[in-house]
Order: structure tokens, then sequence, then C-alpha cells
């Protein structure tokens, strides 16, 4: 894991036989001594290797989509750590059968959640606005998921930020700011006010589900308020 600022470190989430080059495709986080999401069911070896050694002493997740709860079941028991979920995705990260009935009927959504989604794991606590997370406040970011959260530093302007942006396409692994596709996003509407909502932030450093860290926060509010209201 490589660290992206004090006591935030990036994991490589993705599956194993793609090496390096699949680095920032799925992404998780440890901040301070809490693990932030938890990439897809096949990732958990991985996680728990990377984790030897450090001090864990809670899981969270930032949606309960497939690649990001798709560990988090195994990595739970493996650690004996609690599990945090934002409130609007506890059903949903407890009953993963609910992951598919809430994602749009769509055929690219229908085979990742199919080869991605873990088991479902009961959660510990219901993140809510303003909770504080590693060092981070919780920020309600809904409409990628239902519950959808977002982890702000502001005393240097950190902020871990789901998949309410993606910083490259997420079918061609081109990098790149984008919105998540409408395809795997309930309600692109909400998410887009989500989106607006963190431009006033102007984080230093935005971390991603999915793409490489990105320091250039004019960049991030360009390409913010050039999206349509
Ligand atoms: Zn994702």
């Amino acid at each position: 894991m490589r660290e992206r600022a004090p006591d935030v470190w990036q994991i490589w989430g993705y599956a194993p036989g793609f090496g390096r080059a699949a680095g920032n495709l799925i992404n998780a986080y440890l901040v301070e001594d809490v693990l932030i999401d938890a990439a897809t069911r096949h990732s958990g070896k991985r996680i728990l290797r990377e984790l030897r050694g450090r001090e864990v002493e809670a899981h969270a997740i930032t949606h309960a989509h497939p690649d990001h709860q798709g560990a988090s079941h195994e990595i739970c028991e493996a650690l004996g750590v609690p599990f945090w979920c934002p409130e609007g995705d506890v059903e949903a990260a407890e009953d993963p059968k609910l992951i598919r009935e809430r994602q749009p009927n769509h055929p690219i959504a229908r085979f990742y959640t199919r080869i991605f989604t873990g088991p479902g794991h009961k959660v510990d606590r219901a993140l809510k606005e303003g909770d504080e997370v590693g060092g981070f406040k919780v920020v309600e970011t809904p409409g990628h998921s239902a519950g959808h959260v977002v982890f702000w530093r502001e005393s240097d302007g950190v902020l871990i930020i789901g998949d309410v942006l993606t910083n490259m396409d997420q079918l061609t692994g081109r990098p790149g700011l984008h919105e998540p596709k409408p395809y795997l996003t309930p309600d692109p509407a909400e998410n887009r006010r989500s989106v607006k909502k963190l431009a006033a932030l102007e984080p230093e450093l935005v971390l991603f589900g999915h793409g490489r860290p990105l320091r250039e926060p004019r960049k991030f509010v360009d390409f913010i308020e050039a999206l349509p209201d």
C-alpha cells in the first residue's frame, strides 16, 4: 500500500493476475485504523495481506456496491472488527439481494453484480452526516447508491470520494474525471446534486474508488462547475 497523505494509505484492491497494471482500478484505503471499502469478493486475501502488521479497529464502506463491499464480510470476520455502513445502505449491505435489485436493469450492471458481490454482513454502526471516521467527517452524497457517503478531512483538504466521481473511464480504464456510468447509478440526477455539493470543498487531494489520486483542486472544481445543474 502507498501513503497518499498523513495516516491515509491506498490499497490496490483489484484481483490477482492483473498485478500492478491494475493499480487504481478498484481502490480501498486505510485511514488511521479504519479500512475504507473492500473491493470485490475476490479481493479479501489480497487486502488482508496488505493489512498485515497494521492496526485495524473498524471497517467502513462508502456505499454498498459489489466493488466496495465484496470482501467486507471476509475481512470483518478475519480481523474481528466492526462493520460501519452508510445509513441508507445498511439493508443492502446486510442483504446483497438488494444490491442487485437497486441497480439499474442493465446487462453490465447485472454482470458486475454477479461476479463481484460479496456476502452480506451485519452492520454495527450506521454512518450519518457529520460522524467521525478515522479523523474524517462523513458527508452524505446519495445518488450512486441510496446511502452513499464520502469522507472529508478539512485540516489538509483530503476527500475520499467513493464513486460520486471516478478518475477513469470504468469501461476502458482510461484516466480522466467522469461521473459514474448511469447504468451503474440508480439515481444519476441525485448523484449530480451530490457532485455539485462537493465543489465547494475545493479538496487538495481527492482519493477515488476508481482511478488515481487527484491533487489538482482547480481541475476538480472546474470539472464540476462545467456540469449542467
Ligand atoms: Zn465502485
